[in-house]
């Protein structure tokens, strides 16, 4: 029946259907033949009877020893060579009908689901020309609120969690065992709640314990206490990288190469430096945070069975707060840090040791004695000659200054907080519920997502080959790889020409860049390969009763994996990212792009989607990655992905001119999700560059399309031409809200503008926006100063 109510469906609601109603009227005649075995709904057939012939014919092999056989026809070999030909040339012409039929009304189909998506979405009673975003969008903002667990709702939010879903279910099947044995642990909340809060007091003494929640630290722990010590120790198995931020990379010269790298605290428990002014948007944010800390300390002593002294806790914690905020003010700004060239500041261990002194309670900071404990952990010796890259040189005389005034046990309840505020998520719900408050007051959120939601995510993030191997296999179509690269990168490529900033010379290595990005679609062929996937979690072993050391067991599993590559040439080829993952990529370093099999889906794309929307939507997804390379960080790589100026000095001049265009026009939206504050239009400004040569690289790419195959024919119930459509779908994939603390703490760290600015902003930039909707000059949508880059 399935087959039949789908197609009649279609039919009866779109006239698309009309022109093909002769062959769906074939179809559902055919149909009992081909979805139910026999129906009696049309007579029997030529080919029925055929079939029921030929099915006798082997019953009468079968009875010819039956002294009951029925008279036997004699045919002749020709006759019988003829009925041979007409049942094959039958079934072939049957087999024909239905695929052209299935075809057209499986296209049909899609056209009426995305045409019904389309128009619920929007608001038609919007001038598109007023406000884009809110005529694209308003349908949809009218239908959604943001669930009572969630800081944000968007186009992408509902993708991602339809793919947990799959995740859920592929979670609970049979494949892939380590990864379900994750699931269940973080699932077992009857286990977590008989645990409390004991595997974490157990481990804490191996991090040299929080001051906070022990007695007589100084005898215990204080007297042989080295900053080294501890630090090292929460990088290497805990992979927590505190004040001094040790990691290894790729080196952005030598991009074949590991280097290892040391940078300023990127990571600040309130998430970014404003906040620690505590005043206005942020105080509620602040005082949470310090509640949190003074909740988990008296937690602990209480499981501990130790006395709480109220003033002295709170004493304690104002230390921390008052250190965190030092070292927040210690870190350059996002806007210092946005030259890579700048930041690359190379030298030998030893010159840290001379250079750089990190001083505490008379104490000095080793570095060699510290690298060296770090990567003995995974059997590599370093010597003073080791060459390193320090990325921020300013912070570390800052540090320096602001150590001079704490003590080591400041400095020990500060990094074992920053871990311990961490690992609650693995513990009992009273140990959870310690950060509700500052979840809220940070997020917006009032309370947890469901906990399968939450475990899904997890496994995908520490197991994301595993995971991507059973999306992949669950839930993913091989024809979803046939995307449009090649046109946009074209596209991309003869643009060059049109630009009148950029010199000949510079114009040349841009194109052969654009040419050396390397692509990569769905998945890597590696996580269908059994082998392949054991070898890579071979050395993880979890319990299903053990979630807070299978989290713990994760950490330091990764940690040893970044630090073993510092002698290993880079992957070029590995994948940045896994399968089930709705999102996109451009790697610098590697000059990749790369699109997982999680955003191979509407509304990005889909086979039997109209063209239109599938260029406004991955074709925009598609261009935006390119331009990446080419962006106000990209363009400092060259085609290898190694930091090398291939600019003229006057090309470079004028990229800068029109970035700040851009970088005016952004900062000058005020968004009142966010109490009015303005976008940070220099923290933005590579995403809008991105955005910006994307949507009009992927809709040339379109028009390219409808030269050489033709304009498409409308999409049925809805009257909008397909230009329009085109910058319908790519509005859409933007639609989305966030609550109000969100809202402000994604302007402070988010690198891309909120949703309906990445709308608003390119369109404003874009004529053939205004023409495809018969916008006027100097409305909202259209206004005099126009920025362009790529
Ligand atoms: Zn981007």
């Amino acid at each position: 029946m399935t087959c039949f109510l789908s197609i009649l469906s279609t039919a009866t609601a779109y006239p698309c259907q009309n022109k093909h109603l002769s062959a769906a009227f074939w179809l559902i005649l055919l149909i009992p033949v081909s979805c139910f075995t026999f129906y009696s709904l049309v007579p029997p057939g030529d080919l029925i009877g055929l079939q029921l012939a030929s099915e006798r014919g082997d019953l009468r092999m079968t009875e010819s020893n039956s002294p009951k056989s029925a008279k036997k026809p004699r045919w002749t070999s020709l006759e019988i060579c003829l009925i041979t030909i007409v049942s094959l040339l039958f079934i072939i012409i049957i087999a024909l009908i239905i695929l052209f039929a299935t075809q057209k009304t499986g296209l049909c189909r899609l056209s009426a689901h995305a045409a019904s998506r389309l128009i619920e979405n929007m608001d038609a009673s919007m001038d598109p020309c007023d406000d884009f975003y809110q005529y694209a969008c308003g349908g949809w903002l009218k239908k959604n609120i943001i669930p009572e667990t969630s800081s944000r709702y968007s186009t992408f939010d509902i993708l991602r969690d339809e793919l947990e879903v799959i995740l859920k279910v592929v979670g609970e099947a049979t494949a892939l065992t380590k990864a379900k044995t994750l699931y269940k642990s973080c699932t077992n909340e009857r286990k977590s709640a008989h645990r409390g809060g004991g595997p974490l007091l157990d481990m804490l003494p191996d991090v040299f314990e929080w001051p906070i929640a022990v007695n007589e630290w100084e005898t215990n722990y204080g007297k042989s206490w080295r900053l080294e010590d501890v630090i090292a120790k929460l990088n290497e198995k805990y992979g927590t990288q505190l004040l001094v931020n040790f990691f290894v990379g790729s080196d952005d010269k030598d991009s074949n190469s590991h280097i290892i790298h040391f940078d300023q605290q990127t990571s600040l428990g309130l998430l970014s430096r404003d906040y620690y002014t505590c005043t206005g948007p942020y105080a509620e944010a602040c005082q949470a945070y310090e509640q949190f800390m003074i909740d988990l300390a008296k937690l602990i002593r209480t499981d501990r069975g130790l006395d709480i002294n109220e003033t002295f806790i709170q004493q304690e914690v104002a230390r921390v707060m008052a250190l965190e905020s030092e070292i927040a003010n210690a870190t350059d700004t996002p806007e210092d840090r946005n030259n890579p060239v700048l930041l690359y500041n190379k030298m030998e261990l030893g010159d840290l040791n001379a250079n750089f002194t990190l001083e505490v309670d008379s104490q000095q900071f080793d570095w060699s004695y510290f690298t060296a404990k770090i990567m003995n952990t995974v059997n590599i010796s370093v010597s003073d000659t080791e060459k390193v890259i320090n990325y921020s040189p300013n912070y570390y005389r800052r540090l320096n200054l602001l150590l001079s005034r704490y003590t080591k046990r400041d400095l020990q309840n500060y990094l074992v907080w920053r871990f311990a505020m961490n690992m609650v998520v693995g513990l009992s719900r009273a140990y959870r519920d310690t950060r509700k408050a500052f979840r809220k007051a940070l997020s917006g959120t009032t309370s947890e997502a469901a906990v399968w939601r939450q475990c899904a995510v997890y496994v995908n993030n520490n197991m994301d080959n595993a995971v991507g191997r059973l999306y992949v296999q669950e839930a993913f179509s091989e024809k979803s790889k046939e995307l449009m690269i090649k046109d946009i990168r074209e596209v991309f490529i003869s643009n060059l020409d049109d630009l009148t900033w950029m010199d000949a010379l510079t114009k040349k290595a841009a194109e052969e860049k654009a040419r050396a990005i390397r692509e990569r679609i769905g998945y890597s062929d590696n996580i269908l390969n059994d082998e392949y996937l054991n070898n890579e979690y071979k050395d993880l072993a979890y319990s299903a009763e053990e979630y807070f050391e299978n989290i713990l067991q994760n950490l330091e599993y990764m940690q040893k994996r970044r630090l073993r590559k510092l002698r290993v040439k880079v992957n070029k080829e590995e994948w940045v990212t896994g399968a089930a993952v709705v999102n996109a990529f451009y790697s610098s370093s590697k000059n990749q792009i790369v699109f997982p099999a999680g955003i191979l889906q509407p509304p990005f794309f889909s086979k039997g989607q109209t063209k239109s929307l599938n260029y406004g939507g991955i074709g925009m997804v598609i261009g935006h990655e390119i331009t990446h390379g080419f962006d106000d960080n990209g363009r400092n790589y060259d085609k290898d992905g190694d930091l090398k100026d291939w600019w003229t000095p006057d090309s470079t001049h004028r990229f800068l001119e029109l970035s700040k265009c851009i970088v005016n026009q952004y900062s000058n939206f005020s968004w009142d999700l966010a109490n009015g504050l303005h976008l940070n239009g220099n923290n933005t400004l590579g995403e809008n560059i991105a955005d910006n040569g994307g949507i009009r690289q992927a809709y040339q790419a379109y028009q390219n399309y409808i030269r050489v195959h033709g304009k498409e024919p409308p999409l049925p119930g809805i009257n909008l031409s397909h230009d329009q459509l085109f910058f319908l779908n790519f509005a859409q994939i933007w639609c989305g809200t966030m609550r109000p603390e969100q809202a402000i703490n994604s302007i402070k760290i988010n690198v891309h503008s909120p949703g309906n600015f990445r709308v608003l902003g390119t369109l404003q930039n874009f004529p053939e926006f205004a023409k495809a909707f018969k916008c006027s000059k100097g409305g909202y949508m259209v206004p005099e100063n126009t920025c362009r880059v790529w």
